[in-house]
Parts: C-alpha cells; sequence; structure tokens
C-alpha cells in the first residue's frame, strides 16, 4: 500500500458524503421573453400589465416563492377537505382554450368545507405550464420552478357571485398544486389533456364528460402553504386565501409534452410559458400546516434550469405522489412511507452513508492492522518505525 492509501482511505468517506450532500444551487426563476403589448393581456407583455391594471403592482401579488426555512408552523391550518369533486361521467364539463390557458369549468357543487375559515364552491380550474425547454409552474419553492401547476378556483360562499366574490379581501381561495414528472400516465390528467387537439385554437371549447376532479389533486391535502395574495393574471385582484400543497401530482412526460405543445395562443403561436413570475412578499408571512421550516433543502426536487425533469422514476406505489418536505410528525400513513421512496437524494444519501461506513471499517481495520504489525516491528527495527509500516510485503510474510 503506498504512503497515500492512508489519508485516502480516511478520506474517501468524507468525500462521497460530501458529495451525496451537495446538490447545485437553486436556479433563478426562468426568464421569458417579453413583447410589445397587444389589444388585451398576454404573457408576453407581463410588464405592461400594470399600464391597464394597476392592482398588479400591489403589494400581496401572487404568485411567490416560497422560501421553506421562512415559513411559519401553523397548527391552526386544519386538512383541506372538499366535498362534490366526484361528478359522474353523465355530467358534461366545459373544457376551453381561453387564449392564455385550458380552462375546466366546474359546478358549484365543488366545495372546500374544511382548512379555511369560511366555504367556498368552485368555479373553474386551469393549468400553468412552461415550454419543451423550461419548466412553468407559478409558485416557486425555494427557487425551484415545477414543470407545472394546477389551480382549482373557488369563491366564498357568502358573496352571491364569482365576480362580487373576487374583489373582496376574503373573495376567493385557489388550491395550487406543483406538476412534475413521473414514472406513469395519470389517469385523471388524462380526462383533460386527450381533449386538447379538439380546442387547439383560441376561444375553442369542448365538452369532456365529468370524472373525480379531486384526482387532479394530490392524495394529501393535509400538508399546505397558506398566504394572502392575489390572482396571477389581470386584474390581479388581490382576493385570494393560496393553499399550496406540500404534495406534487405526477403527470408522465408524454403528458406534459402533450400539456406544453398543444395549444395555440391569441397570435396562433405554441401557447407556452403561460405563467407569471413570482412577485414580492412585502411584508407577508407564508404559513405552514407542518413544521416545513425544518425540511432540509437537499430534500427538494432537483432544480432543472431547463424544465423537463429527468429524475427517474422512485419506485413508489401506484399513487405514491412525492412531498416537498417530510411530514412533520410522521403519522404513520401509507403516504408517509411512499413519500420515502420519492427523493433520489434520500437513496443516495443511504449508498454514501453505507460507502461511507464500509471505508470507514476499512481504514480503521487497515490503521489496526498497520498499528499490530507497526508494533511488532518496531520492536525488530525500533530506530526506523516509519519505514517499517510501508513495507507491506514484508509485514505479510512476518504475518504467516
Ligand atoms: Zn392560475
Amino acid at each position: 500500500m503506498s504512503r497515500a492509501a492512508l489519508p485516502l482511505a480516511l478520506l474517501l468517506p468524507l468525500l462521497l458524503g460530501a458529495a451525496a450532500a451537495a446538490h447545485s444551487a437553486e436556479d433563478a426563476p426562468h426568464s421569458h421573453e417579453r413583447g410589445p403589448g397587444r389589444g388585451h393581456w398576454s404573457y408576453k407583455d407581463r410588464q405592461e400589465w400594470v399600464l391597464h391594471y394597476p392592482n398588479c403592482e400591489s403589494t400581496m401579488q401572487s404568485p411567490i416563492n416560497i422560501d421553506l426555512a421562512k415559513t411559519i408552523f401553523s397548527p391552526q391550518l386544519r386538512p383541506i377537505q372538499l366535498s362534490g369533486y366526484s361528478l359522474p361521467s353523465k355530467e358534461r364539463l366545459k373544457l376551453k382554450n381561453n387564449g392564455h390557458t385550458v380552462v375546466l369549468e366546474l359546478p358549484e357543487s365543488l366545495a372546500i368545507t374544511g382548512g379555511y375559515a369560511q366555504q367556498y364552491r368552485a368555479i373553474q380550474l386551469h393549468l400553468h405550464w412552461g415550454s419543451p425547454t423550461g419548466p412553468g409552474s407559478e409558485h416557486t419553492i425555494n427557487d425551484h420552478r415545477f414543470p407545472g401547476e394546477i389551480h382549482v378556483v373557488h369563491y366564498n360562499t357568502k358573496y352571491d357571485s364569482f365576480e362580487e366574490a373576487m374583489v373582496r379581501p376574503d373573495g376567493l381561495a385557489v388550491l395550487a398544486a406543483f406538476l412534475q414528472v413521473g414514472p406513469r400516465e395519470n389517469p385523471y390528467y388524462r380526462q383533460i389533456l386527450e381533449h386538447l387537439y379538439e380546442i387547439q385554437g383560441e376561444d375553442e371549447e369542448v365538452f369532456v364528460p365529468g370524472f373525480n376532479i379531486a384526482g387532479l389533486l394530490p392524495a394529501n391535502l393535509d400538508l399546505y402553504f397558506r398566504y394572502n395574495g392575489s390572482l396571477t393574471t389581470p386584474p390581479c385582484y388581490q382576493s385570494v386565501k393560496w393553499t399550496v400543497f406540500n404534495q406534487t401530482v405526477q403527470l408522465s412526460q408524454d403528458q406534459i409534452s402533450e400539456l406544453v405543445s398543444t395549444l395555440r395562443g391569441d397570435d396562433d403561436s405554441p401557447l407556452q410559458n403561460v405563467f407569471r413570475e413570482w412577485q414580492k412578499l412585502h411584508g407577508r408571512h407564508v404559513l405552514a400546516s407542518f413544521q416545513a421550516a425544518l425540511t432540509l433543502v437537499k430534500q427538494l426536487p432537483t432544480p432543472d434550469s431547463r424544465g423537463s425533469p429527468r429524475r427517474p422514476p422512485l419506485g413508489g406505489a401506484a399513487g405514491a405522489r412525492p412531498s416537498l418536505a417530510p411530514r412533520a410528525g410522521g403519522d404513520g400513513s401509507s403516504e408517509a412511507g411512499a413519500e420515502k421512496h420519492t427523493s433520489s437524494f434520500q437513496a443516495g444519501d443511504v449508498l454514501a452513508v453505507l460507502f461511507g461506513v464500509l471505508f470507514a471499517v476499512t481504514a480503521v481495520a487497515f490503521v489496526l492492522y498497520i498499528h499490530k504489525h507497526r508494533s511488532q516491528n518496531a520492536r525488530l527495527d525500533a530506530p526506523n518505525k516509519s519505514k517499517v509500516i510501508y513495507t507491506a510485503a514484508t509485514t505479510d510474510e512476518n504475518a504467516v
């Protein structure tokens, strides 16, 4: 063994551990092209929204970046409960390309019955996405942007209509979830995506059969972030109590591609990068229904500036959906188990620790071995200890 072998053996576990813990710094939010203003608002002229919609530069705007370390745990945030979300197939829902996104109109029978101080009924849901080369969620977590995001829009039942509610501070509740690439096709999203080719042009619409709308959201509705914000499109009314779920929803890569590539916008160009960049908090706090601030950053998905996460499927059971952060209390549910399979960082960590331990044990054994023979040789060759240590062949022969 060379002179460098011992230090190397001791260093390797450290190096491996460091490699496992290392992950690239979160990428800056995606930058988008900007263009001249048009007759009505467009994602290509975000800078000009404020000219026609002054709310858009006010101080409680959405979306925002959620900094996990700065979230505040609020035990008062109870699990989100939904009612009426499972629709029979005989019910027909309007699916429309409105030139900004795809919107699925929802019957008023859908409601949020838990997790908010008041009752809210659904009005519509829509999606946000990026492009073939960039992600498109609106909210970001620790500056990480996900491939897409779903918004299920509700209004407070104390108001007679959505239009009346949308200008009130407590008027709207939006449930938001991040869309990620997973190992298999998502059958709920298929109910929407398979009809996109029928509404490729702006203002085209189609009626689709009802299905369980809750399937579009994460299985775990207990863990979420809450803050007060706004509509993320003009007129940017600051009337939304946002719920951003911790658990993400998985679609296949093909489904994400379908979402990103099928629709066209008002100038007949591909409808892409349909998201607003994050807005300043201006002193607002983001609450969490769990101890999100204790979450290690390394448990976030790998940031991917190109937006098409190629993280491999992580072997969770059917229905297992990844989370941004671990459960606060570990309630022993099956989902807690599923979450263990949702991060390649976790698998990498385990391997690194195993290798580290292996190398450490090897190093200790080597040191003991050397020490033993060093002692023997020291008795034979006391004046030059260091020389003895590295004459491996000699010590082997002596040991026989
Ligand atoms: Zn939205």
